[in-house]
């Protein structure tokens, strides 16, 4: 499998117990993933021996954590191949990232009549910032529509663009689906319009390697702590051309040049968009996070979690009345599925009577359930720390409770 799962699995000691007498199996890499022990000694680190407010003092401990602080931002930068540094933003996570585009570019950019254009796959972070954005501007929010094996109708997507299109905001991966987005084309059809692409990658980032310059994406957000980092913690990539001329999200210290009751002018970048006292712990642990997957390999990390994927699907589908809703050939380790009649939330609670975390709900994706028809999902998510042992009793677990029933 190309890196050794028992090393791997010696960094997660949380994975090392039992749940209702069961060893636990951990299938909720997708609302939150585990932190390795390196992760958890940062955040140790930088809470018991050092601690003191970045940017602001000139004693030991104080240039400590602005050093690492700032470390960490050249590790973000390294990791999303950033042309520069001053394009990497800390905020408390993808939905922050999000909101603070929809509020700062819109303020700058969209007029009344224009319009947004998201996809009907989105994480209702990447949907609600946007409306909110619609009804301060009069603007107008369309959407992308997907295929019922959970794909993009990209055919439909041209003419979903207009010249008011002023900014288009998709997922790399979706939370529900798995599906991977062609975010390539995406970018390029909408470029050839001059019209800037947000790409949400709270799904993408732990399981691939990317390359925003590559990409030529206009904005790339993600969370620290769906990528074995902290919670509270996330990152906004925004090419600096644009970030320069778009205006402040939050006022407050550190986001300032100079502050006089007549007026005020703002710090540069990326400082304008940091007010306040940051998560400075969770940016650094971040940090640390980010260069334990790379040394793991994020290509291996991916391909294990492919054969994962396609073990689960196999076993799942051998069931039989199990539906599973996404199923693109090009998908993340994600699995959203309903089995007989049971309802979500009861298969939910079954399995973890039998030690399997699994999300249930409606996913923070409420466009995905209607179009399925849906009031709820279950779904199943792996890491790389999860093994086909697991697989296994996870099917085991579906097909008990499938008897109960
Ligand atoms: N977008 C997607 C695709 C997600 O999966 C999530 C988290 N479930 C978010 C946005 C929001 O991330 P956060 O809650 O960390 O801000």
């Amino acid at each position: 499998m190309g890196f050794n799962f028992q090393d791997i699995r010696k960094d997660f000691p949380i994975l090392d117990q039992r749940v209702n007498k069961h060893p636990w199996v951990y299938f909720d890499n997708a609302a939150t993933a585990q932190r390795p022990k390196v992760v958890l000694e940062k955040i140790r680190e930088f809470s018991v021996i050092t601690n003191a407010n970045i940017h602001r003092g000139t004693h030991d401990h104080a240039i400590r954590t602005t050093e690492a602080y700032e470390n960490a931002r050249d590790i973000v930068k390294e990791f999303l191949h950033a042309e520069a540094r001053e394009e990497i933003i800390f905020t408390h996570g993808t939905t922050e990232s999000i909101n603070l585009v929809a509020r700062s570019f819109c303020e700058k950019f969209l007029t009344t009549g224009d319009e947004i254009i998201v996809t009907e796959m989105e994480h209702h972070a990447n949907i609600v910032p946007w409306q909110m954005a619609c009804e301060r501007h009069q603007a107008t929010l369309k959407v992308l529509p997907f295929s019922d094996k959970g794909e993009l109708r990209m055919e439909l997507l041209e003419t979903l663009i207009t010249k008011r299109t002023k900014i288009i905001a998709v997922a790399h991966v979706s939370n529900t689906l798995g599906t991977v987005n062609p975010i390539e084309e995406i970018i390029q059809i909408a470029h050839s319009h001059n019209i800037p692409v947000l790409i949400d990658g709270a799904q993408s980032v732990p399981h691939a390697s990317i390359d925003v310059q590559k990409l030529d994406c206009d904005f790339y957000a993600f969370s620290g702590h769906k990528i074995y980092g902290p919670t509270g913690i996330g990152i906004l990539y925004g090419k600096r051309s644009l970030l320069e001329v778009m205006p402040p999200f939050l006022g407050g210290g550190e986001m300032i040049d100079q502050v006089t009751f007549k007026k005020t002018t703002y710090n540069e970048l990326p400082h304008k968009f940091e007010a306040g006292t940051p998560h400075y712990v969770g940016a650094i642990a971040l940090g640390s996070a980010i260069q334990y997957v790379q040394n793991i390999g994020l290509d291996k990390i991916a391909a294990y979690e492919h054969q994962l994927l396609n073990y689960a699907t196999n076993q799942m589908k051998a069931l039989g009345d199990l539906q599973i809703f996404g199923e693109s050939p090009a998908k993340t380790g994600v699995i959203c599925f309903k089995l007989d009649q049971i309802h979500p939330f009861d298969l939910g609670t079954l399995l973890d009577q039998l030690g399997i975390a699994v999300r249930t709900g409606r996913l923070c994706a409420d466009p995905v359930m209607d179009h399925y028809q849906v009031t709820a999902m279950t779904r199943a998510s792996f890491a790389f720390y999860n093994s086909e042992e697991e697989i296994d009793l996870f099917i085991k677990a579906l097909q008990r409770i499938r008897s109960m029933f």
